[in-house]
């Protein structure tokens, strides 16, 4: 789950890291009492959405030589004008895909003068199995490019859970950062408060970039992503609490009722598969016959006629679906319970693309003749190379 900016930076406010003073502002009418708590005379004002690139982003709803999705503003006037100008428009940034974000609310910070802009974040060292620290000089850009183009300008530095951010660790990221001074001593501070915040919440994404040393020398935390680890929510109901469901895919939110792993992609196949591993294998045989997977979509091991039936819902209200395919292995999972989920959904929502069916294990002649029986327009599938193949070939044919 990922939350706002401004809800990262007041969570990070609280276990001590340095932020910036603002208020969040959900109506134009609020934003000038909210700009007057703030000191002056810079101002941010910045869009908040689940998304990043949002100062070169572009609201689709102005000129394209309009300012982008984070604007400093020098007077309560401006801040008031560009909050106008923001709120409510559709912010287009690389990573929100072409059909943007509608922006509905806005944080009014306090403006900072930079000297440097730094990178780091911590996640999950899947190489070496430990929480890591990710740090460049190269801050407030796009950390990829740095990864390809100079990747001698980052430092991986993986965290020992026994021992937690050591002396030697805040050293050897003082040095990859060149902090020296106040900003130094800063970073040796910050550094655990931040792996601490990390660490205690079950986040599995702490970003900031940029880190900033400011033109006084000292530290500030410029711009938070945080996304949190989805098995570990169940314990923290304040983080449950700072939830936006108008930033989550629809259909995402409609699965996580019936409790299916469903994550929503960008190809044409919708999938039905049970099991994470054989969703994965069947995403990838998808792309390895030619095509792109819709979503990948995990119904667990004892999924209920009811839950199938949401699923295929689910995944045929998806106006990019061309052709579904279900792919189930019975173990735990009964065959016959799998079709008859799919004869109910098909026989409730309809089905207007083509459906491969490919049943293996219990009760599979059970499943095969329950669905030869329905009159489905059904192709079956004996493997999940020719399940894919099919599919594939439908769709494009
Ligand atoms: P992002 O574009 O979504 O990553 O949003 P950021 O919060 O990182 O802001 C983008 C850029 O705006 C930063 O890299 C800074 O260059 C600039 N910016 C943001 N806040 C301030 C500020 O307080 N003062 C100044 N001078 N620039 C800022
Ligand atoms: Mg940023």
């Amino acid at each position: 789950m990922n939350i706002h900016e401004y809800q990262a930076k007041a969570l990070l406010k609280e276990y001590g890291a340095p932020v910036a003073d603002g208020v969040p502002v959900f109506e134009a009418s609020e934003a000038e009492s909210a700009a007057k708590k703030l000191p002056g005379p810079l101002y941010v004002v910045k869009s908040q959405i689940h998304a990043g690139g949002r100062g070169k982003g572009k609201f689709r709803e102005l000129p394209a030589d309009a300012k982008g999705g984070v604007r400093l503003a020098k007077s309560l006037e401006e801040v008031v004008q560009n909050v106008n100008e923001m709120l409510g428009n559709t912010l287009v940034t690389k990573q929100t895909g072409d059909e943007g974000k509608q922006v509905n609310r806005l944080y009014i910070e306090d403006g900072a003068d930079i000297d440097r802009e730094l990178y780091l974040s911590i996640l999950v060292d899947r190489s070496t199995g430990r929480n890591a620290f990710v740090v460049s000089t190269e801050g407030g850009m796009d950390i990829e490019a740095v990864a390809e183009e100079t990747p001698e300008k980052i430092l991986t530095l993986p965290i020992d859970p026994a021992t937690g951010v050591t002396e030697a660790d805040c050293n050897r990221l003082c040095e990859a950062l060149k902090l020296d001074g106040a900003a130094k001593e800063d970073g040796k501070t910050l550094f655990p408060i931040l792996y601490k915040a990390y660490t205690e919440k079950d986040m599995s994404l702490l970003e900031v970039n940029p880190l900033i040393v400011m033109t006084d020398g000292h530290l500030r935390v410029l711009d938070a992503k945080v996304s949190f680890d989805g098995n570990a929510l169940f314990r923290h109901d304040d983080i449950m609490e700072l939830r936006d469901k108008s930033e989550e895919d629809e259909k995402e939110i409609e699965a996580s009722k019936y409790d299916l792993a469903y994550v929503a992609l960008d190809g044409n196949i919708g999938c039905m598969v049970n099991g994470a591993g054989l969703a994965m294998a069947t995403m990838d045989i998808i792309k390895l016959y030619g095509a792109e997977p819709a979503n990948f979509l995990d119904v667990g091991g004892g999924a209920t006629t009811e839950k199938v039936t949401a699923a295929f819902k689910i995944i045929t209200a998806d106006p990019a679906v061309e052709g579904i395919l279900v792919n189930i292995f019975g173990g735990i999972m009964r065959c016959d319970v799998i079709a008859e989920g799919v004869i109910a959904a098909v026989k409730e929502v309809g089905l207007k693309v083509p459906l491969v069916v490919r049943l293996e294990g219990t009760n599979v002649e059970k499943g095969k003749q329950l669905i030869n029986d329905s009159d489905l327009n059904v192709i079956a599938a004996d493997d999940l190379d020719d399940a894919a193949q099919k599919i594939v070939n439908a769709v494009k044919g």
